[in-house]
């Protein structure tokens, strides 16, 4: 597995989200983040097909997972299913905390966890901490 560490660095470092760090977290959660598409017309769609996967990159859009806390859940859930997210603002720090806890009540209470800006920012570094948790658990 890729190694994240730069890439959470980034989120735990940003003060706000943007599409170009949802595209990295999407990338580094394995999906497709759509950057080179080429243009066709047919009428009814958007026009574009990304040249990776062959999909609309307009249809659904590149989940805007560093600047939606709902995003950014629902990412939780489908890449560490039946997971335990959390986020909670820290009043001393100003910052936000967010966890991923494990589902099983014997494994860790925290696969991964992440402090930035915003709620959506810290799920996401927590998202790539836990998964790196888990990818070392599968060794
Ligand atoms: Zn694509």
């Amino acid at each position: 597995m890729t190694d994240h560490t730069s890439l959470i660095a980034r989120l735990e470092s940003a003060g706000e989200g943007s599409k170009a760090l949802s595209m990295d977290v999407v990338e580094a959660c394995g999906d497709c983040a759509h950057r080179e598409t080429e243009y066709y017309c047919i009428q009814g769609d958007s026009g574009f097909t990304c040249t990776a996967c062959g999909e609309d990159p307009h249809r659904p859009a590149i989940a805007p997972v560093t600047t939606s806390i709902d995003a950014a859940l629902a990412l939780a859930q489908r890449v560490l299913p039946g997971c335990c997210p959390g986020v909670a603002k820290n009043v001393h720090r100003r910052d936000w905390y967010a966890w991923i806890g494990d589902k099983h009540e014997e494994g860790p209470l925290d696969l991964g966890n992440g402090r930035s800006g915003s709620p959506a920012l810290a799920l996401s570094a927590a998202i790539l901490k836990a998964l790196s948790t888990a990818s070392e658990e599968s060794k």
